[in-house]
Parts: structure tokens; sequence; C-alpha cells
């Protein structure tokens, strides 16, 4: 595993790449430093998690596999988050 320390992420910067890193539309060393934050971030993996399980519900129209409110909650912290970005 490389470590690159120059500029580590914080826990904002990280989730504004989720979307995209989920997607796999994320360059290289932007998915290089999200992994490295994500290994040493025990909460934003846990919220990749939560992002990649809500998204999963979404696309496959499954809304009872996650509670509305903790849908409706992700998406405004994922949507405040990514517009203050
Ligand atoms: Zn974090």
């Amino acid at each position: 595993m490389r470590w690159r320390r120059r500029r580590a992420l914080v826990c904002r910067q990280a989730v504004a790449l989720m979307s995209d890193y989920l997607d796999g539309r994320l360059a290289p060393r932007d998915r290089e430093r999200l992994e490295s934050h994500l290994a040493a971030c025990p909460h934003c993996s846990e919220y990749l998690a939560q992002l990649r399980v809500t998204i999963d519900a979404l696309g496959h129209a499954e809304p009872d596999s996650l509670s509305d409110d903790a849908m409706d909650e992700l998406v405004a912290l994922y949507r405040r988050w990514r517009d203050d970005a």
C-alpha cells in the first residue's frame, strides 16, 4: 500500500468524492487519496457503506431495505456536503 501524506483528506472532502468513487469516475490519484482516508477513518468507511446501501436501494427499487428516515438523512447530508465542496 502506498501512502502519500502530502495532503490528507478531511471527512467532508472524502464524502464529496464518494459518489464519483462508487460510480468509478474518480481519477486514480483522487481514488488513492480517498482510499487512504477510508483506511484511517471508520466514520467515513461506515458512511460509504451506508451510501452504497442507499444507492443500491434506490437503484433496485427496494426502499424497504432502508428506512425512509435513514434515507432522507443520508441524502440530505450528502447533498449538503456536496454543495459545500
Ligand atoms: Zn473521514
